[in-house]
């Protein structure tokens, strides 16, 4: 095995823009509406494609099923990877979403896993919103009744979006990723999305978009607001755990401004998935890779061990992990 590059899958959606070229210094096919750029998936058709290296063609999910061991250590065994990590460029609002937890999922058809989420903002326009929990106080009644009025927003809690911000989305937490934002996310593999509001909007057609109102009311369980959660200004060397839940960890590595680092990711027999957010990030020479820049993700398999992962001053870099 070698470090895993994958081709980013892009989703274009209206609400998406253009700064995956701007600010992550990507070459976008033809249009001006991406949305999401999905590094690292194995969710069905859906699929991580290895894009260069010895692997070049492979899908993450023969990787899993063929390299289990090798990929994904102790975590091996599984019938696909379980997590779903993704860019967001947030041109306009996002509409307001509910996922399902994992008992409710499964009993879809097809059963799918819940989606608990966490995001880590990379980019805020002056005065860009997160929506992201409930007001005190709120219930599912004044929700419906909210939605049916056109005044959602009132329940919802929001504040002001900062780069550095990670905001962590249990299932069943009403949210919205507001305009002016490109978002780092990190989410259980599943695809169930229920839009409880749509800013009294309409789509391309001239109509609203469809609402999933009661089986969305039915999933939301957090009647709390959600609080984001910050790295302090020096990031020890072992990294800050941005969110930690059952089933993914999310941590931040800093370089200071002034000063090239070099960490020592890796070694516990699992794999880890990391993504540069600013600045860049050499891996071991002796896999002749360029430096990845802003955007830029790798998967480090299990089998790979300890890796010295060196940084230029200011870089800053996201980790993904399974849970120990
Ligand atoms: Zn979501």
């Amino acid at each position: 095995m070698h470090p895993l590059i994958f081709s980013p899958l892009y989703r274009t959606y209206l609400w998406g823009g253009l700064k995956f070229a701007s600010r992550l210094g990507r070459s976008l096919p033809e249009g001006d509406t991406f949305a999401e750029s999905w590094e690292l998936v194995d969710h069905g058709d859906d699929q991580s494609v290895v894009r260069a290296g010895p692997l070049a063609g492979t899908s993450l999910h023969t990787l899993v099923r063929e390299q289990g061991p090798a990929l994904m250590g102790r975590h091996s065994g599984v019938e696909a990877f379980p997590l779903l990590f993704k860019f967001l460029d947030a041109k306009r609002d996002l509409s307001v979403q509910v996922h399902p937890d994992d008992t409710r999922a499964a009993k879809l058809s097809p059963p799918d896993r819940g989606k608990t989420e966490a995001w880590y903002v990379v980019d805020a326009e002056p005065g860009s919103l997160i929506y992201a929990g409930l007001r005190e106080g709120v219930r599912t009644d004044d929700l419906r009744h909210a939605i049916t009025d056109g005044t959602l927003d009132r329940c919802l809690h929001s504040f002001a979006a900062h780069p550095g911000d990670c905001v962590f989305i249990p299932a069943g937490t009403v949210h919205a990723i507001g305009a002016g934002l490109v978002i780092a996310e990190i989410q259980q593999s599943s695809d169930v999305t229920y839009r409880l509001y749509d800013w009294n909007r309409v789509g391309p057609d001239g109509k609203p978009r469809q609402l999933h109102i009661d089986a969305g009311l039915e999933a939301v369980t957090q009647f709390c607001p959600v609080i984001p959660r910050h790295a302090p200004e020096v990031v020890p060397p072992t990294g800050f755990p941005l969110a930690t839940c059952d089933y993914f960890g999310l941590d931040l590595f800093a370089a200071e401004p002034t000063d090239a680092r070099v960490w020592h990711l890796g070694g516990d027999e699992s794999p880890h998935f990391l993504a540069v957010v600013r600045g860049t990030l050499a891996l071991d020479a002796a896999w002749g890779l360029p430096p990845l820049q802003a955007g830029d993700c790798v998967l480090i398999p299990a089998s790979l061990g300890l890796q010295a992962i060196a940084g230029s001053s200011g870089t800053e870099f996201l980790r993904v992990r399974l849970p120990s």
